[in-house]
């Protein structure tokens, strides 16, 4: 295989959707397994859907996941710049290219002229477009005398280039997602290469970036499908048939429901973020949700994007980006549209956070706590963690749901007092704290079941009975980690007194 250079070319049109995530996600995939190079380029061409913060947002999001360009906009490299705007004059020379071998013309026509010959079209049932079947109706240099092209030119009106389209010709491509891909050339308009203000349109750009910028397979979204023909054309008519990159174009995520493609509104309809961290809309102010703010993972991420699309060949799901670099193939990437499952990222994140160092858990839980005006050291926050990480899916559900490891609880789960607070259980954890308060060693998870057991045979009681009282009067809840262990983080007096206030308050509420 030649040298792979691979490039994410998104536009900074706004916040980079979480599809477009997985698209650099594969590109960067592609380019490790093959000792290659990611390119980061900004097409950034179109000004007027120019948005501030757009591209900023874009790096971050590659840096989040774990996937930096190894090239491009800040990183810099050999093919410098890599933001269009900025390479603005190379793309001039490629247009004169081609309007000197006669593969594309000026075009004069105005707005009202393009939509009056779309509404006449349109009456007369053909397809209502600029190219090789409507050109010659139209003010262009294909139509009119060179006197009349000259006289357009020096009158100053706008102008632009566009793409002369092959009559009859069926345009071929090989896919290497959907294999062989071929179009007639009479579904093709002439699209405009070279813009009245002297910008390339993202057809021009993007085909004279890829030759420039060497690189070798252009893995993108199935959206941009349609415009490959035409790309393929361009190579040809400027004679870099040779240097032409492979093409593989990714299917569309889908709605969990399978109909329509994700988009901003889908996150909205059904309730989870498409971004990968919260954009907030410069002009409006509207915050649209991320993934990384809802409490998502990046290595969680990774793995759940990695997967729409893309099967490993057998039941594997978990895959850390080292594996995925070497797994993955867009042999097995499917034609299909992904559905996107908001479930199957939430079951990945469980998976991760069970697997993450107490440590690294415990500064979700200390920034929570310290958002919450509440100190607590590291051990402690660590062996909380500890305790809670198999039982959540998101990091900030650790102070969410079990705060009582550092507050005592203001209210008890009304249906678990009705069910398990009795008179007897009440009376043995009275004494269970009184046999705490004389112990006079630190408490642990061990010490602390011996201790209860041996009350609980003295007063030929079952475990049973006591433990959801216990942990009534510790946690305020019915369920939770190991008991023990909680008592054992709790410590010892934090214990005595709790038992001894939940006696009092739910004594007075009988
Ligand atoms: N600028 C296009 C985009 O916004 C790039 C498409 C391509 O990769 O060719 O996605």
């Amino acid at each position: 295989m030649k040298t792979v250079r691979v490039r994410f070319a998104p536009s900074p049109t706004g916040p980079l959707h979480i599809g477009g995530v997985r698209t650099a996600l594969y590109n960067y995939l592609f380019a490790k397994q093959h000792q290659g190079t990611f390119i980061l380029r900004i097409e950034d061409t179109d000004q007027t859907r120019f948005v501030p913060g757009a591209e900023e947002y874009i790096r971050e999001a590659l840096n989040w996941c774990g996937i930096p360009p190894d090239e491009g906009v800040v990183a810099g490299g050999e093919y410098a710049p890599y933001r269009q705007s900025e390479r603005k004059d190379m793309y001039q020379k490629y247009a004169q290219q081609l309007l000197d071998g006669g593969f594309a013309y000026y075009a004069f026509d105005t707005s009202d002229e393009l939509n009056e010959m779309r509404e006449r079209l349109q009456a007369e049932g053909e397809n209502p477009q600029y190219d090789a079947a409507s050109r010659m109706s139209m003010k262009n240099s294909l139509s009119l005398s060179a006197a009349e092209i000259k006289e357009h030119i020096n009158s100053g009106a706008p102008y632009v280039v566009r793409v002369k389209t092959p009559q009859d010709e069926e345009i071929r491509l090989n896919d290497l997602v959907r294999g062989d891909v071929r179009v007639h050339s009479s579904m093709l308009d002439d699209k405009v290469l070279l813009k009245s203000d002297g910008l390339p349109t993202y057809h021009l750009a993007n085909v004279v970036d890829d030759y420039l910028m060497k690189i070798s397979h252009v893995i993108r979204g199935e959206e941009w499908l349609p415009s490959a023909p035409l790309h393929v054309l361009l190579y040809h008519y400027l004679g870099w048939e040779e240097d032409m990159p492979e093409f593989a174009h990714l299917p569309l995520l889908m709605n969990p429901d399978g109909k329509g493609k994700l988009s901003k509104r889908s996150g909205d309809r059904f309730g989870f973020p498409v971004y990968p961290f919260d954009w907030k809309n410069p002009q409006s102010g509207e915050v649209s949700p991320g993934f990384r703010e809802a409490g998502y993972l990046p290595e969680a991420t990774v793995n759940f994007l990695a997967l729409l699309g893309w099967h490993p060949g057998d039941d594997e799901e978990l895959f850390s980006l080292e594996e995925l670099v070497k797994s993955f193939s867009l042999d097995r990437v499917s034609k299909a549209g992904a559905k996107f499952d908001i479930e199957k990222a939430k079951w990945f994140n469980q998976q991760y956070i069970k697997e993450m160092p107490d440590s690294a858990l415990a500064e979700y839980l200390l920034k929570d706590l310290s958002d919450n005006g509440i100190e607590s050291s590291q051990e402690k926050a660590e062996q909380v963690c500890g305790l809670m990480k198999e039982r959540v899916t998101f990091p900030q559900e650790i102070w969410s749901t079990a705060q009582y490891f550092y507050q005592p609880p203001e209210q008890y789960d009304e249906k678990m007092v009705r069910k398990k607070w009795k008179a007897d259980a009440s009376d043995a954890l009275l004494a269970y704290a009184e046999v705490l308060e004389k112990s006079d060693e630190v408490l642990s998870a061990e010490s602390a079941k011996q201790q209860l057991q041996q009350l609980l045979e003295d007063r030929q009681m079952g475990l049973g009975k006591v433990m959801p009282a216990l942990r009534l009067a510790l946690t305020g809840q019915g369920g939770g980690p190991d008991l023990m262990s909680t008592m054992e983080v709790l410590s010892r007096q934090e214990v005595i007194s709790r038992i001894q206030l939940a006696v009092k308050t739910l004594a007075a509420d009988k």
